[in-house]
């Protein structure tokens, strides 16, 4: 009997791990399914992960947020500049990319953090800062 094994990528901003598309080597730039997240397909050890070539760059994150919106279907209003802006100094305070909205500098809050990820915006309309929405 023959196991096949689904080979999976990670990635270290939600710490999914997301299908490997046949095809894809090592150097490749994919972008993550889960969070938007543009990667470098790297192999470490015998899996595959995926590097932030533009870690804690501006770019990096509004890339990530536009990706996620298309991703989703997602949409901005006016506030979007003032959460980039918060979203920079989070960086630049603790790190990374965490919601300017929330205390806790944890992984699980990394933009577009978990809840959002698992739902908040077909449930209350927007994400908990109000970054992402919900198209009318
Ligand atoms: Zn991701």
């Amino acid at each position: 009997m023959t196991v096949h094994e689904v080979t999976r990528v990670y990635c270290p901003v939600c710490q999914a791990k997301f299908r490997f598309s046949e095809g894809w080597k090592a150097g490749d730039i994919v972008v993550c399914p889960v969070c938007g997240q543009k990667l470098r397909l790297e192999m470490q050890g015998n899996e595959w992960v995926g590097a932030r070539p533009e870690k804690g760059q501006e770019k990096e994150i509004r890339e990530r947020v536009d990706e996620y919106a298309r991703i989703k279907g997602y949409v901005f209003n006016d506030m979007k500049e003032e959460l980039l802006e918060g979203l920079l100094g989070k960086n630049r305070r603790f790190g990374d990319f965490y919601c300017p909205c929330r205390m806790e500098h944890v992984p699980e809050f990394m933009c577009p953090c978990r809840p959002t990820r698992s739902g908040d915006v077909e449930r209350d309309g927007k994400c908990y800062c109000g970054l992402f929405w919900k198209k009318k």
